[in-house]
């Protein structure tokens, strides 16, 4: 790959602030190496006498990159992603997996969480985009996820059924290379022999999953879909919960809200993906095709249970403090690599979340829940030099934020004004 890292200016009619509240008009980004070294008027320019080569880039808005905090890099974000993830021979995944971060990144997601690949997928393709071989995202990885015996995603590989297998199975993925352990905490649509009402561990077995993930320095991030899941999270101090809905155990009956359990999660500071970016392009697509919104799942509700219904409580849970990260979950079906945006989208359009909000939770604070907060996630110097910039303006339409024109990872020019340079 190029490495056309240097010295020089990235100029644009708007540039996001330090806080990510608004915009700084007219200005320009120094970046020197693969570090922001200021942020100043454009017309200040040349920068301190020098020669600087400057990047003019018009009319966009220019934001941190964005970062995605739950990605399945070798699924094919199609309706038989399922299908795929168990038939595949591991060069056909491998195979797919390049080619989705390349998306991800030139989409202008340049920090991306990966929760839930095969070993042999997720950590070779990290190693080779982060010896510049292949053009990707910075990745966090947790390789398979661990789950029980025919549980949710048992094809990706670490099936682990008691204490002590689910022991083993922490210290194996932190072994193999492992950032963070994602667990299976409920069964899952994705997989036929698992029960998404239903918890997997109980609460003790995650406890002891969580103390030792602390004791290795990593944390564990976990599926649920059901009440009883999210309140066995809670309690055994989950760092992390994916989709967080509230089916109740029996599948005559609808939804299991605590609010006993949300306040514990809030005082816990326990992060939540709720997801809602992947149903929104669901929904969109169904739409687009007159199709209904699939969910085929044996343990679907005898009571119908709508997407309304599912974000009136994740809203419960944001207004009673839950903080949400990004996460489309990238690569189940229509969650293209390519969409990541659409978790920002899905905060304005089915939350009602102000724009710049959910633009910081594309951005800041999706980097505080991956610990990197002080890497990447605002334009600031001293930062890493990760920038995407969008046509339009994304602060007063939030679908303006969707694939970038131009993108810089690491101070290197991957993508400018629509050309792809890698
Ligand atoms: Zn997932």
């Amino acid at each position: 790959m190029k490495t056309n890292t240097s010295t020089f200016a990235v100029s644009a009619k708007r540039v996001a602030n330090q806080n990510l509240d608004d915009w700084l008009p007219n200005h320009a980004v120094i970046i020197s190496e693969n570090l922001i070294a200021d942020v100043i008027p454009t017309k200040s320019l040349p920068y301190e006498g020098s020669n600087l080569k400057i990047y003019d880039l018009g009319e966009v808005s220019l934001l941190p990159g964005l970062i995605d905090a739950h990605c399945h890099m070798h699924c094919s974000a199609t309706v038989d992603a399922s299908h795929l993830a168990l038939t595949e021979t591991n060069n056909q995944l491998i195979s797919r997996a390049t080619n989705n971060m390349r998306k991800a990144v030139l989409a202008g997601t340049t920090t991306v969480r990966d929760l839930g690949s095969k070993n042999e997928v997720a950590f070779t393709v990290k190693q080779m985009i982060d010896l510049g071989h292949i053009p990707g995202p910075k990745l966090i990885v947790s390789g398979t996820p661990v789950t029980i015996t025919a549980g949710h995603c048992w094809f990706f590989g670490t099936e682990a059924d008691s204490e002590q297998d689910v022991i083993k199975a922490v210290r194996n993925q932190v072994k193999l290379g492992a950032q963070s352990i994602k667990m299976m905490a409920t069964g899952g649509m994705f997989t036929k022999t698992s029960n998404p009402r239903r918890p997997q561990y109980n609460t003790k077995i995650l406890k002891a999953a969580v103390t030792e993930a602390e004791r290795m320095g990593v944390t564990i991030v976990a599926h649920t879909l059901s009440a009883e899941g999210i309140t066995n999270c809670v309690e055994a101090g989950i760092h992390q919960l994916i989709h967080a809905r509230w089916l109740h155990h029996d599948y005559s009956k609808g939804l299991d809200y605590r609010p006993e359990v949300v306040d514990k999660m809030v005082a816990q500071g326990q992060w939540v993906d709720p997801t809602i970016g992947h149903h929104l392009l669901a929904i969109e697509h169904a739409k687009k095709n007159n199709t209904e919104e699939q969910s085929y799942h044996w343990t679907t509700s005898q009571v119908s249970i709508g997407t309304e219904d599912h974000l009136a409580l994740l809203e419960k849970m944001s207004e009673s403090g839950v903080q949400f990260t990004t996460g489309l979950d990238m690569g189940m079906n229509h969650a293209d690599h390519a969409d990541s945006a659409a978790s920002a989208w899905a905060f304005v359009e089915m939350l009602g979340w102000d724009n710049w909000k959910a633009i910081r939770a594309a951005t800041t604070q999706t980097a505080s829940a991956l610990g990197v907060e002080k890497e990447v996630g605002k334009i600031a110097k001293g930062m890493k030099a990760d920038l995407a910039s969008f046509e339009g303006n994304p602060a007063n339409n939030i679908r303006d934020m969707h694939r970038a024109t131009s993108v810089f990872k690491d101070g290197k020019i991957l993508k400018l004004e629509n050309r792809v340079l890698v």
